[in-house]
């Protein structure tokens, strides 16, 4: 009930309270006026009045009868008389009904009436003579009380006039009063008639409106898909809708009264009691968010998956008891629909891993016969060849370093959408590593004409900790495209120090890209310029790579990009700084030079490889570093031959038909071939996971398709400075491959134009640096760095006279300047074989 009608209440109750007491205050009213009219009915006060004025009346008969006997005699008259008028003054005198002549003025009237009374009395009683003789006497008495008797009769009048002007004021006043009552009451009747009928026609109005609303929680019941049973509270059936005689095959009239818990329960037996079934369900509901699956139980003893929503309220039909309503649904359809999403997303991932399993398995094996046509180029390049072919080569190779790319990238993809284990994180100089990369692309930029540079705002001697390949992936990738994407124009590279890690910000004044496309670019296979004809080729790929590898080492990317004006995008990364030791100095630089020293020596290799070219590549590549190699086309041969001969080191393939690398390895140990001779595996199965379950088989180590030249090097290399430090022999080997191979090699896999850049580019370096040293009088940390620098050129291709001379001014003492003439000594050589490459 909303506050206007408990106002309404209220104004009722208090109109029929006032209505009963103004009913009540007329009534006695009434009674009043009644009592007045009575009192106004009874004469009473018309005999006081009369007996007044019948005073004077008595008073004259008797004096007129006293005057009569004079001439009468006829006193017995005169006695008669004078004892009415006697006795009407004695009772003025002595009656209570007329008090109001005992005092005042009236009092001494009556005292003097009673005075002449005592005198005449006298002569009434004498005798008749002397009666008669004293007539004129007792005619002189009656005189004498005159003026008395007519004041009391006067007396009587004003009494009358008196009480009668009370009477009327009062009853004039009781007239208002009853008539004020009566308007009051009326007024408030009125009211009160108003306010019941407000009253009537709102309960009315109630009324239709419960009646409309059970009608329509009746109809919602009847129309509702879903069951709606409502129970009492021992759980006792009492309304059962069409749905749930449907969903449950029973009639209404047959489910009314049985427990609802007869029909929803998932034990085997519906359960003994319904009322603690009831609330274990309610307390169920609430903690799944009010809804329960459960099984239903039809009439004909089927059984169905349900959805049911139960919960207690107060019934208004049935008093202050408890009622249960229960929403039932059947979900056998949802559960089937389910289940169907279930297997179609099922199937789908399924499809999608088979896709990727597809992408990982061709990239796979598309890298095994890459191997062989790369290799073979390799190969066919060294070998004396006319200027035609050896573009031809070059072109080949080229492409085929592209392709390789290509499927590189779609592993990679692919590895980091199945969460492969991420890269260990090693620590490194993260300058140097973006110095060498801005390096390495230096040919690149200059052939679009376009300007590199690079800042690092690390500091000296920090060292970072973090996946390292990663990183350089990222920025290979990014600064790739900064290239790509940008022509006569700058390109920065920016690593800046922060809390915590670094930004990396790689920014170009290239194209650009529009506003819409930025959120794309990070997708697989996006290439904004799709069409036939684009400029730029690209798989769309680099990015998508990008962001795989930062999101996984937890950092994040983003671009920055106006049209036409160029990108910027920037890399923010956690790493841990560290100081660096010698220990942490690059070690890559270091051993590709020792596998320089060491091609020289002699070692007998045995080949497993199943692949007819593989093998041979392999083969030949070992023999063109010096060695002695025996191949096998499989595992079972390569046992033979093991059981035969002693070989320094084994390399072998992993996936091979009849005995695997692994089952190799196994048997030959078995067969007593000892850690002397170094089993390697060859796979190109590079995934981190695949590499660790071959190293935890015990290879010495694992060299991924398709393997270069460089690759075999240092693993011989390495072997080499195992074996030799076993047997206590050092081998001091001379540094003698400053040859025109590595350039060759260089030209090739670069490109002529790129490969004359870089070469002129350091031509101009080196005779600068040549002539800073001449200039110098002590080491500059400047220098160092650029030596550093330097060596790693020098080391690319391969001249190893010079990078040991760079080394020296790198790593010279403190307070000593070393002797540079034979740095200079040793790139006059090289630069005179150089000027005919350089521009
Ligand atoms: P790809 O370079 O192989 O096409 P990416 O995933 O590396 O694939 O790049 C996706 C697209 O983003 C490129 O095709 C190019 O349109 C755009 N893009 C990437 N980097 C740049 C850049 N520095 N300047 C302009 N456009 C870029």
């Amino acid at each position: 009930m909303n506050t206007k009608d408990h106002i309404l209440r209220w104004v009722a109750f208090c109109a029929i309270a006032m209505f009963v007491g103004l009913v009540g205050r007329s009534l006695w009213l009434g009674l009043e006026l009644r009592q007045g009219l009575e009192r106004l009915s009874t004469a009473a006060t018309d005999n006081i009045q009369w007996t007044l004025a019948q005073a004077e009346v008595d008073y004259l008969k008797y004096y007129s009868a006293v005057l009569e006997a004079e001439t009468s005699g006829d006193l017995a008259h005169v006695r008669q008389q004078f004892d009415i008028y006697y006795s009407r003054i004695r009772t003025y005198a002595e009656s209570g009904l007329y008090a109001r002549l005992q005092d005042g003025e009236n009092g001494v009237f009556l005292a003097h009436l009673n005075e002449g009374l005592d005198a005449q009395v006298q002569l009434i009683d004498a005798s008749d003579d002397i009666l008669l003789n004293s007539l004129p006497q007792l005619t002189a008495l009656i005189l004498k009380n005159r003026h008395e008797v007519r004041e009391i009769a006067l007396e009587g009048v004003e009494l009358q006039a008196a009480i009668a002007n009370r009477q009327r004021v009062q009853l004039h006043h009781l007239f208002a009063h009853l008539s004020a009552v009566l308007v009051i009451l009326v007024v408030s009747l009125s009211a009160t008639i108003l306010v019941l009928i407000y009253l009537y026609r709102r309960g009315q109005s109630l009324t239709e409106q419960t009646v409309q609303d059970a009608a329509r929680v009746q109809t919602m019941i009847s129309a509702s898909l879903d069951a709606i049973i409502l129970a009492d509270e021992f759980g006792k059936i009492w309304t059962f809708n069409i749905a749930a005689e449907e969903m449950f095959g029973y009639t209404q009239a047959d489910a009314l009264g049985i427990e609802l818990s007869q029909l929803v329960f998932d034990s085997e037996a519906p359960p003994r009691d319904a009322v603690a079934w009831l609330f274990a369900q309610e307390r169920l509901a609430n903690q799944e968010d009010g809804r329960l699956r459960s099984t239903g139980h039809r009439l004909n003893g089927e059984a169905f998956p349900v959805e049911i929503s139960l919960s207690a309220s107060r019934s208004i039909d049935k008093g202050e008891t408890t009622v249960w309503v229960a929403y039932v649904r059947d979900i056998s359809h949802l559960l089937q629909s389910e289940e169907e999403l279930r297997r179609a997303r099922d199937d789908a991932m399924a499809g999608e891993r088979a896709k990727d399993q597809l992408l990982t398995v061709m990239s796979h094996e598309m890298r095994t016969p890459l191997n062989g046509i790369i290799g073979s180029l390799d190969l066919l390049a060294k070998r004396p060849q006319t200027q035609e072919n050896q573009i031809y080569l070059s072109a080949m190779r080229v492409s085929g370093d592209l392709l390789l790319k290509h499927v590189n990238d779609v592993l990679q993809l692919s590895r980091l959408k199945a969460n492969a284990e991420p890269e260990e994180v090693q620590v490194f100089d993260l300058c140097q590593l973006v110095q060498d990369l801005v390096t390495s692309q230096h040919a690149n930029a200059l052939a679009n004409g376009n300007e590199i540079s690079f800042y690092c705002q690390i500091g000296t001697g920090i060292f970072v900790q973090g996946q390292r390949h990663s990183i350089q992936k990222v920025l290979l990738n990014l600064i790739g495209n900064a290239l790509k994407f940008t022509n006569d124009g700058a390109i920065s590279v920016d690593v800046l120090r922060q809390t915590g890690g670094v930004e990396i910000t790689i920014a170009d004044t290239g194209k650009g890209i529009a506003e819409d496309d930025l959120e794309r670019i990070f997708d697989d296979f996006v290439t904004l310029d799709g069409s036939y004809g684009r400029i730029q080729e690209g798989t769309g790929l680099g990015l998508a790579i990008v962001k795989g590898l930062v999101t996984d080492m937890g950092g994040t990317v983003h671009c920055d990009s106006i049209l036409g004006e160029g990108s910027t995008f920037t890399v923010t990364l956690s790493l841990q700084f560290v100081a660096a030791t010698k220990a942490d100095e690059p070690a890559q630089t270091k051993s590709f030079l020792q596998t320089v020293d060491n091609v020289e020596q002699q070692h007998r290799i045995l080949v497993v490889e199943d692949n007819e070219i593989n093998r041979l590549l392999l083969s030949q590549m070992l023999r063109d570093l010096g060695c002695e190699v025996v191949d096998a086309s499989g595992g079972a041969q390569g046992l033979e031959l093991l059981k035969q001969r002693t070989f320094d080191l084994v390399l072998t393939d992993i996936s091979m038909p009849d005995v695997d690398g692994i089952a190799l390895l196994r048997q030959a140990r078995d067969l007593g071939v000892t850690q002397d001779t170094n089993i390697v595996a060859v796979t190109a199965h590079a995934a981190k996971a695949e590499l660790n379950r071959i190293k935890a088989a015990g290879f010495a180590d694992v060299v991924t398709k398709p393997v270069q030249q460089e690759a075999l090097r240092a693993i011989l290399s390495q072997f080499a400075h195992k074996n030799a430090s076993r047997s206590s022999k050092k081998t001091a080997l001379p540094i003698t491959v400053d040859n025109d191979d590595a350039l060759d090699r260089f030209f090739t896999t670069l490109g002529a134009d790129k490969a004359q850049e870089f070469i002129t580019g350091l031509c101009h370096e080196m005779s600068e640096f040549c002539l800073m040293l001449a200039n110098a009088s002590e080491m500059t940390l400047s220098m160092r760095q650029e030596a550093h620098r330097l060596a790693g050129s020098a080391a690319v291709l391969e001249f190893s006279e010079l990078y040991e001379e760079l080394l020296k001014i790198e790593t010279a003492p403190e307070n000593e300047f070393p002797d540079v003439t034979t740095l200079v000594a040793a790139w006059e050589k090289i630069h005179s074989r150089l000027q005919a490459f350089a521009l």
